[in-house]
């Protein structure tokens, strides 16, 4: 019970650096040219970085 809790707490946190590497280098490295405008607050609603949905 308690390590079905841990596996599933162990997998929420390594998912979470997973998603925050992938972030920092690879849309920050060569899909900065699609993601750079979700770090500028532009008018409009929909950015190109909706394309990762
Ligand atoms: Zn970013």
């Amino acid at each position: 019970m308690i390590q079905n809790i841990l596996i599933v707490l162990a997998t929420f946190i390594i998912m979470e650096l997973v998603a925050w590497l992938a972030h920092k280098f690879v849309m920050h490295g060569f899909l900065w040219y699609l993601h750079k405008d979700h770090h500028q607050k532009e008018p409009g609603f929909f950015e190109k970085n909706d394309a990762f949905f």
